[in-house]
């Protein structure tokens, strides 16, 4: 699961485990919704580009995503 995990969202999943016990599975998804929404246009961004597929809205280390596992 970890490995399907990653491949879909670009980060490890145990270094999540911290933020879903302390808030719950719901409230980490919904923050995950977030952090993957391009700030320009709104739309949902992948985690293997570096930018808005939509707009081109350039949104790495805007929202901080996942830097630690990710390099
Ligand atoms: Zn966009």
């Amino acid at each position: 699961m970890d490995k399907r995990y990653r491949e879909k969202y670009g980060m490890s999943m145990l270094e999540n485990l911290e933020t879903i016990r302390d808030s719950g599975l719901d409230h980490f998804i919904e923050g995950e919704r977030e952090k993957w929404r391009c700030n320009q246009c709104g739309a949902v961004l992948s985690a293997h580009r570096d930018e808005c597929l939509q707009c081109g809205e350039p949104y790495r280390g805007q929202n901080k995503i996942g830097t630690s596992s990710i390099t």
